[in-house]
């Protein structure tokens, strides 16, 4: 025990019963340590459940049934006099979301580990002050506080006002019109919901295309199926300030050489979150940060080595799934420090749940080309391929990136029908190192969408064989 005299309260302290402090928890606690978990919040249930993935997703679907609907004629299918019930909408997520949170809560307090209500503060490396006034130590600690949507970077913003994320999950009624800042994941996502329930979208995004994670051309086929719908998009731009005037609110912003600007109802401010890490005094505890986010070696361990960091408030890729990982890694390591686990990238996954939908594993070919990597791309288009003709789905394709000498498969994009769920094949082939050789020789059911991968697949193969 580096350090640490006396008998200490608790094998494990986990600050924040989110995602990742969960399974953190659940993994120490699993291995038979004393573990306490602290929350400040008024309502457990971390930001997945609560405010982020659960309801942004139940509305989405519900948006999606809205629109099929009203393309429904072209399957020979009339849906006059269709009408949305937002209220019900909006009730129906609220349901969901108490069953999800209810189903936490009661894993919180099965008894497995202390539960104790209260925001908490490092007074030195093995203890927190908490705000009930109690002071607890613990021989290791791990920090899984999450993250706070980004303050505005114009001051005008805030004087004018703005829906957050957590705002437009809660709308009791639906603006006109919402000036929408920002194109990543929970920005386009929440954009088309909107637009699908008739609101007036525009949206602005700073960098040169949406989804700057993603390869310019998977980006281009969302922001294509968006504009298609009726949304209007600037992209490169620079936000310079907001007004309001007669109950509207307008954004002046420069794209190239012109200034233009967005007048609507409302504006929803989606330009990214920050590590929740203000107010954790972890100065006193010797744990180093970046730009608010805490600093980790690959066994998500801090500065400080028996302080560990998990999830949003650790980063740097705000995905729940990636925060179980980490707070599954950062148990893992304590429960076993001579066995340790690593986290890496390799199989790292993003979905965006637009329509079309965007999946991608491993790497883009933004990033090859970034750290000098030499790949093979093959791609195939949605409209040449049965299954997402029979849906009327042809907006799209699937891409695989493959190691030119091995054929090992090193990155997948599927930007199409489905596209978050058809990518997990590409995640299971590369999670088992498969090259394109032998997903193409794999069995693919006929008609389904997971047939397409055997054609990028045979390319690469076929390219593979003649460069040998
Ligand atoms: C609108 C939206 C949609 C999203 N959709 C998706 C999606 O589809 N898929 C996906 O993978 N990700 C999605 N995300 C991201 C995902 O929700 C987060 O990456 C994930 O929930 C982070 O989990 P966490 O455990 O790090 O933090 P959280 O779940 O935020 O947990 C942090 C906990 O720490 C507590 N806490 C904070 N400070 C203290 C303190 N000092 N003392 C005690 N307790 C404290 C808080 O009360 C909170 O309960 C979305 C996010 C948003 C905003």
């Amino acid at each position: 025990m580096s350090g640490v005299t006396g008998t200490l309260d608790y094998d494990v302290a986990v600050i924040g019963a989110g995602s990742a402090g969960f399974a953190a928890a659940r993994t120490t606690a699993g291995a038979g340590m004393r573990v306490a978990v602290i929350d400040g919040a008024e309502e457990l249930g971390g930001l997945c459940i609560l405010r982020g993935c659960m309801p942004s997703k139940t509305l989405l679907y519900a948006a999606e049934l809205m629109h099929a609907c009203r393309e429904a004629e072209r399957w020979g299918i009339r849906s006059k006099g269709l009408e949305c019930d937002f209220a019900r909408v909006m009730a129906r997520k609220d349901a969901l979301i108490k069953e999800f949170a209810d189903y936490r809560r009661r894993q919180l307090a099965s008894g497995t580990f202390e539960l104790i209500r209260a925001q908490a503060r490092f007074s030195d490396p093995h203890t927190l002050a908490l705000s009930s006034g109690r002071r607890l130590t613990a021989k290791h600690i791990v920090i899984s506080t999450g993250s706070v949507v980004a303050p505005s970077p114009v001051a005008s913003l805030e004087a004018v006002g703005y829906l957050t994320s957590d705002d437009a999950l809660e709308l009791k009624t639906l603006p006109k019109s919402v000036a929408v800042l920002g194109g990543g994941p929970v920005a386009l996502e929440l954009a088309q919901f909107l637009a699908r329930f008739g609101v007036n979208v525009t949206v602005v995004q700073r960098s040169p295309h949406v989804l700057k994670g993603f390869d310019a051309d998977a980006a281009e086929e969302v922001e294509k199926a968006l504009r298609r719908e009726g949304l209007t998009l600037y992209t490169d731009t620079r936000i310079l300030e907001a007004r309001k005037a007669g109950g509207l609110k307008t954004v002046q912003f420069r794209q190239g050489d012109e200034t233009r600007s967005v007048t609507a109802e409302e504006i929803l401010f989606a330009l990214g979150r920050r590590p929740n890490t203000a107010g954790l005094g972890l100065e006193a505890a010797g744990v180093k940060v970046e730009n608010h986010r805490i600093l980790t070696n690959d066994r998500m361990q801090t500065s400080a080595p028996h302080i560990y960091a998990a999830g949003d408030c650790a980063g740097p890729h705000e995905i729940v799934h990636v925060a179980i990982q980490q707070g599954e890694t950062a148990g893992h390591n304590i429960t076993h420090p001579f066995a340790p686990r690593r986290t890496d990238d390799r199989l790292l996954t993003e979905v965006v749940f637009t329509d079309p939908q965007l999946g991608r594993v491993g790497l883009t070919e933004k990033e090859a080309a970034a750290r000098g990597l030499v790949c093979l791309t093959a791609k195939y288009p949605f409209n040449d391929h049965g299954k997402s003709i029979i849906m009327g789905a042809q907006e799209g394709f699937v891409k695989l990136l493959a190691d030119p000498a091995t054929g090992e498969i090193l990155g997948g994009c599927c930007v199409g029908p489905h596209g978050g769920e058809l990518i997990h094949e590409i995640v299971a082939a590369m999670a088992k190192r498969m090259t394109v050789r032998e997903l193409a020789a794999m069995p693919h059911y006929h008609p389904t969408l997971a047939e397409i991968w055997t054609y990028p697949a045979e390319e690469l193969a076929a390219l593979i064989t003649h460069l040998a």
